[in-house]
């Protein structure tokens, strides 16, 4: 079978199961640029990369409307390289990290699109805000000294187990962040995506209210790192 084929028939069959005014996100990690570009000719422009380095080594081979989310942890010693580069920063996981974002989109000229990680799976190692932790940020108004930030939404994994009524929930107690963090800053702006749901558990986060999917696997496959 022609691997590349294979992209744009999995890109088709997983539109058709999701409803309008949900966006996708093709998570494209790991995965060469010419399965990207098979995804492109299949109409899908937002892609996901988890990697500073990978994801700017990937920019000049995609056509100039392909638009980069950046999902993974992102270190401090590279934000300066991605910002300008990523249309939204999925993943951010710490006030500092969103401050230094901030810091060195206004030394750049631009304006960042970010959401804030929120952690409710049940692993340890996944990072993020806790959804009180979150709350307190908005509560205490503490994105009005953002000069060159816009903080869109938030972004948050279920934790990783077949229990489909445990990863509900999860997906269920993210979407309830967003409209608590709402209830406290009611003057927000342009607060309205949740990312949530990747190939495993996206139909479920969907019906949870998620506006934004990651997916990667159901698309191109298995990875190899
Ligand atoms: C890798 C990754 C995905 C995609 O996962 P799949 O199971 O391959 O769909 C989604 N979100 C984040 C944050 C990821 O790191």
């Amino acid at each position: 079978m022609d691997a590349n084929a294979d992209i744009a028939q999995n890109i088709e069959a997983i539109r058709h199961t999701i409803p309008a005014g949900v966006e996708m996100v093709a998570v494209s990690k790991f995965h060469p640029v010419d399965r990207l570009r098979a995804a492109y000719v299949a109409g899908q422009r937002i892609f996901g990369e988890s990697r500073v380095q990978e994801l700017l080594d990937k920019i000049p081979q995609m056509p100039a409307d392909t638009r980069w989310h950046f999902i993974g942890h992102l270190q401090t010693n590279k934000v300066r390289h991605l910002v300008g580069h990523a249309s939204m920063i999925e993943s951010v996981d710490s006030e500092r990290l969103l401050e230094l974002i901030d810091r060195e989109s206004l030394r750049a000229g631009v304006v960042s699109r970010v959401l804030m990680q929120v952690h409710v799976a049940a692993e340890e190692t996944k990072f993020g805000f806790s959804p009180d932790e979150l709350i307190g940020y908005f509560e205490r108004r503490g994105f009005e000294s953002l000069q060159a930030t816009h903080i869109c939404g938030i972004m948050g994994m279920a934790s990783n187990t077949d229990d489909e009524a445990r990863v509900r929930a999860d997906f269920a107690e993210i979407a309830r962040t967003h409209r608590r963090i709402l209830e406290a800053a009611p003057d927000l702006r342009g607060f309205d995506t949740i990312s949530m749901g990747m190939s495993g558990d996206y139909p479920i986060a969907i019906e949870e209210g998620a506006t934004l999917v990651r997916i990667g696997t159901a698309i191109f496959g298995h990875r190899e790192y």
